[in-house]
């Protein structure tokens, strides 16, 4: 079988140093497939950013295993972890993150920018196209502060697929939209997975959206207290063996 796109053995996440040190999260073990769209629920506090943050490379563990498509984290340097990132996992948050001077389709641009060092027309026609993806076709010029919030989520969503990541992490990415935007966002993450193939871990406090999921996996107090495939997510079969074979 395929390498997973996510593989986590024992992670643990400290904070603090010495006799202020906690534990936050208490040895987590996960394995999502590819293609797989995958919710993250638990309460508040639970630790969830904390774990996408560490699977997003953007903080490191204190203890465990992380594997992304098939490379060992612990092993690569900060550079080699900068590029594994940025090539491989897309990130939606929250609060979008957009520059607000700057257009929809520079703001889709700008991980392309990044990776390639100077500006082309492939770039922007790349931003282009995934701006079409997302119903945006027609705001590519727009400043994102004259978006509404739905469409600036839509920009980020089109922002993190510029570099083709295999994995996408989302953080709450409908917790600051209202009912109908959430849901048309969370439609248009749900086309993503499917028209793609890209894995999706989203974060979400939506029992309704996390039900949209085709597997709901809990954290509670830093530890996974249940992961399994949903059933109901509309129109598809559940993921075999997603659950089972998370050791
Ligand atoms: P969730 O996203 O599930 O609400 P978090 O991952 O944000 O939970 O937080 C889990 C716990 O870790 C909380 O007790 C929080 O206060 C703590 N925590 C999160 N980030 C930090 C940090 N950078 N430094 C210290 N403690 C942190
Ligand atoms: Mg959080």
């Amino acid at each position: 079988m395929a390498d997973p796109v996510l593989h986590l053995e024992g992670l643990r996440k400290r904070y603090g140093s010495a006799d202020t040190e906690y534990e936050v999260l208490h040895g987590i073990d996960l394995r999502l497939e590819r293609g797989e769209f995958a919710a993250l629920i638990g309460p508040s506090g639970s630790g969830k950013s904390t774990l996408l943050n560490l699977i997003g490379l953007l903080d490191r563990p204190s203890a465990g295993r992380l594997v992304i498509d098939g490379a060992e984290t612990a092993t690569l340097d900060d550079t080699a972890l900068t590029r594994l990132r940025g090539e491989r996992i897309g990130f939606v948050f929250q609060h979008h993150h957009l520059i607000p001077a700057f257009t929809a389709e520079e703001n889709v641009a700008m991980p392309l920018l990044i990776a390639r060092g100077r500006p082309d027309a492939a770039m922007f026609e790349r931003a282009g196209e995934l701006l079409g993806r997302v119903g945006l076709a027609d705001r590519r010029r727009q400043l994102a502060n004259r978006l509404s919030g739905g469409q600036q989520q839509r920009v980020a969503i089109a922002r993190a697929l510029a570099m083709s990541p295999a994995l996408v992490l989302a953080d709450e990415p409908t917790g600051n939209l209202d009912t109908h935007s959430a849901d048309e966002v969370f439609a248009l993450l749900r086309e993503v997975n499917r028209q793609l193939g890209t894995s999706f871990l989203i974060v979400t406090h939506d029992p309704r959206l996390a039900h949209r999921c085709d597997r709901i996996i809990e954290l509670v107090d830093g530890r996974i207290v249940s992961d399994r495939a949903n059933e109901v997510a509309a129109g598809r079969s559940p993921v075999q063996g997603s659950a089972e074979e998370t050791e």
